[in-house]
């Protein structure tokens, strides 16, 4: 069973539903999935991303993993969901970056990493959409990373009980193989990384936490279709504008 927010096609609000196979269920109605709008699947306060936590991408921008987790923010304004546009800002070089994306599901501070399932409500996909020229000479990456459009996320959350570690995530553009890892190759976990930010910062139901993207970064262009899959949770499709 995966957790959904959609658009409900006769009054036009939005819901939340359960959905099997190609099937979505809220209250007593049942959705084909296919004739549904989908929304991003969490409505964050805040997205707390962390950079260079795969080695071997790390290395592909010239950099090491650090001792203690990188991490930035995106702002909620930043999120769009699933068949939403990503709107390049005016750069010469946007990037995708595929990450495994953590949901919250109950308000925490100060979460020992032994405890961190208590408070996870799922996973789901996320884009951390990059500008790296503006990455390039920006300190604190505002413009490199938290430009509207640059978080798409879902297109839903698959519970944590439900969940059988290590992730496996691809990327595609234009249907060609990009990226290819797993959440194996981590090097701060998740219960560590949410043992980190927890006390640092209140966690709120929604806020999602993206774990860092594998090697194969590479450039998006406009009219480009960009597919981040992450097996067990689905394909996160966006296209470019
Ligand atoms: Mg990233």
């Amino acid at each position: 069973m995966l957790l959904v927010r959609f658009i409900h096609p006769s009054n036009g609000l939005p819901l939340a539903g359960t959905m099997q196979g190609s099937s979505v269920f809220a209250g007593d109605e049942t959705f084909s999935v296919d004739a549904l709008e989908l929304l991003a699947p969490c409505i964050p306060t805040k997205i707390v991303c962390v950079g260079r936590n795969y080695a071997d991408h790390a290395k592909e921008l010239g950099n090491k993993v650090p001792d203690k987790p990188l991490l930035f923010l995106k702002p909620p304004s930043a999120v769009i969901g699933p068949e939403e546009a990503i709107v390049l800002p005016d750069s010469e070089r946007v990037q995708y970056e595929a990450e495994l994306a953590v949901v919250i599901g109950k308000r925490c501070k100060n979460v020992a990493a032994s405890e961190a399932g208590d408070v996870t409500l799922g996973y789901t996909c996320m884009n951390d959409v990059s500008d790296r020229v503006a990455q390039q000479w920006e300190t604190n990456w505002v413009r490199a990373k938290a430009f509207d459009t640059s978080a798409p996320l879902g297109p839903a959350i698959l519970p944590y009980r439900e969940a059988v570690e290590p992730f496996h995530i691809t990327l595609r553009v234009n249907g060609e193989l990009r990226q290819d890892g797993t959440t194996s190759d981590l090097f701060f976990s998740i219960p560590v990384l949410i043992e980190t930010i927890s006390a640092i910062m209140t966690l709120e139901p929604g806020d999602v936490i993206a774990t860092g993207t594998p090697a194969g970064v590479g450039e998006l262009h406009s009219g480009d279709r960009v597919e981040v899959e992450i097996e067990g949770i689905g394909i996160l499709r966006n296209s470019v504008e």
